[in-house]
C-alpha cells in the first residue's frame, strides 16, 4: 500500500419503505425536527475523514430536492434491490478510488448510529485486511418457523448477531464481491452476505443494539426517544 487508505462513503436510499405503509418512503419521514435521512448523513458527516458520500436515490426521487444539506455529497441513480443501489454507488467511484481504500455503507433509515460507535468501528478494523461490521449479540432466544408458523426448532444463540450498518469494507475487494455475487444471483441483503459468498471473512465489531433500522411505524417514536437519549449524554 503506497498511499494511506482513504474512506468513501456509500448511503443507498432508493427504497420505498413499503412496511412503514406511509405517504412516501421512510427515508424522508420526519424524525426529531429533520427528516430520517438528514440524521443518517449528519452522523456520517462528522466524520472528518470521510472524502465523500455517495447517495443512491430512486430515479426522480421528488423529496430529495426539498432538502437543504451540506456536505461533501454527490448522487447516483438506485437499483431495484439494495445490492444494486450499493454497487452503482461503488461503480460511480471507479478510477478515483484506489483498491484499498476503505468504503462505509449506512443504512439511509438507520438514524441512531452513534459517533462512538462509528469511530470504534474505523479504529477497530484499520489494519484489517478486509473489514467488517457493526453488528450486535442477540438477546432473544431465538426459534426457526416450520411452514405453518409453529416453532421447528431452537437456534443456538451463543453465535449469532445482528448486522447493523455501517459496514466498512476495502473498496476493490466489496465492488468485486458484489458484482460477483449479482451476476451469479445470489441474495445480497447486506454488504457482509456478498463479502461472505466471496470467501472472505469480515469482522464483528460489537456496536449499540440502539443503532435500530426504522422499518415499521412504531420504530420512529422509538428513534425519537433514543436520539434524545444520546443528546443527554453528551
Ligand atoms: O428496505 P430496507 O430497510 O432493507 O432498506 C435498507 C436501505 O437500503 C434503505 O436505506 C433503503 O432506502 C435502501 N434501498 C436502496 N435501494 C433499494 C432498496 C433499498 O437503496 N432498491
Amino acid at each position: 500500500m503506497s498511499n494511506k487508505p482513504r474512506y468513501w462513503a456509500v448511503i443507498p436510499a432508493a427504497g420505498v419503505g413499503a412496511r412503514m405503509g406511509a405517504d412516501r418512503p421512510k427515508q424522508y419521514l420526519p424524525l426529531a425536527g429533520k427528516t430520517v435521512i438528514e440524521h443518517s448523513i449528519a452522523a456520517l458527516v462528522a466524520l472528518d475523514s470521510i472524502a465523500s458520500i455517495t447517495l443512491a436515490l430512486a430515479p426522480a426521487d421528488p423529496y430529495w430536492p426539498e432538502l437543504k444539506i451540506s456536505g461533501p455529497i454527490r448522487v447516483v441513480d438506485g437499483g431495484r434491490e439494495r445490492a444494486d443501489s450499493v454497487l452503482n454507488a461503488l461503480r460511480s467511484l471507479q478510477g478515483e478510488a484506489d483498491a484499498d481504500d476503505w468504503v462505509l455503507v449506512h443504512d439511509a433509515a438507520r438514524p441512531c448510529v452513534r459517533h462512538s460507535a462509528l469511530l470504534a468501528l474505523l479504529a477497530q478494523l484499520a489494519e484489517h485486511p478486509v473489514g467488517g461490521i457493526l453488528a450486535h449479540p442477540l438477546a432473544d432466544t431465538l426459534k426457526q418457523s416450520d411452514a405453518r408458523q409453529q416453532v421447528e426448532a431452537t437456534l443456538d444463540r451463543s453465535r449469532i448477531w445482528a448486522a447493523q450498518t455501517p459496514q466498512l469494507f476495502r473498496f476493490g475487494l466489496l465492488l468485486n464481491a458484489l458484482e460477483q455475487a449479482l451476476q451469479q444471483g445470489l441474495a445480497v441483503t447486506d454488504e457482509a452476505s456478498a463479502i461472505e459468498q466471496a470467501g472472505l471473512k469480515a469482522a464483528l465489531v460489537d456496536g449499540p443494539a440502539d443503532n435500530i433500522k426504522i422499518t415499521r411505524p412504531e420504530d420512529l417514536p422509538l428513534a425519537e426517544f433514543i436520539l434524545a437519549k444520546h443528546l443527554n449524554e453528551e
